[in-house]
């Protein structure tokens, strides 16, 4: 369900992200817009090569440049265009108002900088606090995310941490200037199962400590029902579903998102219950003209998806969807054709979540 305006903590409209390489130009994000809302947790999902990451560091103005360039769009928090801002106020909202985790968090966390040391780093950044007072934080934070034995702990280097205490250390430094927007790219995509959930449950709680915001990015579906209120999903640089959690689970509009879906394990289902979204992510720098997903698409009507890209359409109050089946022109394409494209079941192993 659509909330009200002034609930809108961040608002993406008309998002273009390309990279200048030497094989051609890669078109990682054709058109993005999203919202959101305060204190929710949006997921963002799809396939490796969809787009997710590129949004969040377009979202950052991280965007490593060159090869990359934002080429249009908005992103505007707070009532203010970020695209718009210098590089001094830039950084003084990232890591501040907006933090971002990482998959890996060796490749975040300095190796030659005890963890305290740089959790303190960035809380004396953003904050008019002395080296002791970000210290005492620092160890106070570690405890928050369950860093056993902080005050202590807080004198070790990176190396000295397992895989899932380095990303309660990130989620630390994240934390530790209490920013309104949390982006979570993967982050226990690299932990091992039980781990995996550990570090789940502890942003689902800091997120509602902190009152704070998520977009968390993940290819996982299974993830995004435990965690996520609403979801947007992700292809090839564009978003063709999104809406609340419950309702895209019960009622998947589009193929793809179908696919997802119906490609979650699940206990009690058979192994033919499971869907199989054929081919592969598409190469960016020639990527499939208008649908860009049309060539894996059972439901592909020729002659229209190829070369007329669709429309976003609400279905209902938050439920928006990008495909031609519920277009005026894939209708008259259905009736010039008598082929009815009708989404069918949900995917069995989908029911329940
Ligand atoms: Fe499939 Fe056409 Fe919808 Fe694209 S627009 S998802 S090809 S039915």
């Amino acid at each position: 369900m659509n909330r009200p305006p002034e609930d809108i903590l961040l608002e993406i409209n008309g998002l273009r992200t390309y990279f200048f390489t030497e094989e051609g130009v890669v078109k990682a994000i054709e058109s993005i817009d999203l919202v959101v809302y305060k204190s929710e947790t949006l997921g963002l999902v799809g396939e490796s090569g969809s787009g997710k990451s590129v949004t969040a560091l377009s979202i950052l103005g991280i965007v490593p440049d060159p090869p990359g360039k934002i080429l249009q769009g908005e992103v505007i928090f707070h009532g203010q265009d970020l695209r718009k801002l210098s590089d001094s106020d830039m950084r003084k909202i990232r890591g501040n108002q907006i933090a971002m985790i990482f998959q890996d968090p060796m490749t975040s966390l300095n190796p030659v900088f005890t963890v305290g040391d740089q959790i303190s780093e960035a809380i004396m950044l953003h904050q008019k606090v002395t080296k002791k007072e970000a210290r005492e934080k620092s160890i106070k934070i570690m405890s928050l995310v369950g860093i056993p034995s902080a005050d202590e702990r807080v004198d070790n280097y990176p190396f000295e941490f397992s895989g899932g205490m380095r990303q309660r250390v990130m989620i630390a430094m994240a934390l530790s200037c209490n920013p309104e927007l949390l982006i979570a790219d993967e982050p226990s995509t690299s932990l091992d199962v039980t781990i995996q959930a550990q570090i789940l449950e502890l942003l689902k709680a800091t997120s509602e400590e902190f009152d704070m915001s998520i977009i968390l990015i993940t290819h996982d579906m299974g993830v995004i029902a435990e965690m996520c209120d609403r979801v947007a999903v992700m292809y090839a640089g564009y978003i063709c579903e999104s809406g609340d959690i419950m309702i895209i689970f019960k009622s998947p509009y589009h193929p793809y998102t179908r696919g997802l879906l119906g490609a979650i394990p699940r206990p009690d289902a058979e192994r033919e219950d499971l869907t199989i979204i054929r081919g592969a992510i598409p190469n960016l720098i020639n990527p499939p003209s208008a649908c860009r997903f049309h060539p894996r698409c059972d439901y592909w009507m020729e002659g229209l998806c190829e070369s007329v890209l669709p429309e976003v359409l609400e279905i209902e109050s938050g439920h928006k969807v990008r495909c031609h089946i519920y277009s005026d022109a894939g209708k008259a394409w259905m009736q010039k054709h008598g082929e009815a494209r009708e989404i069918g079941k949900i995917p069995k192993s989908a029911v329940g979540k």
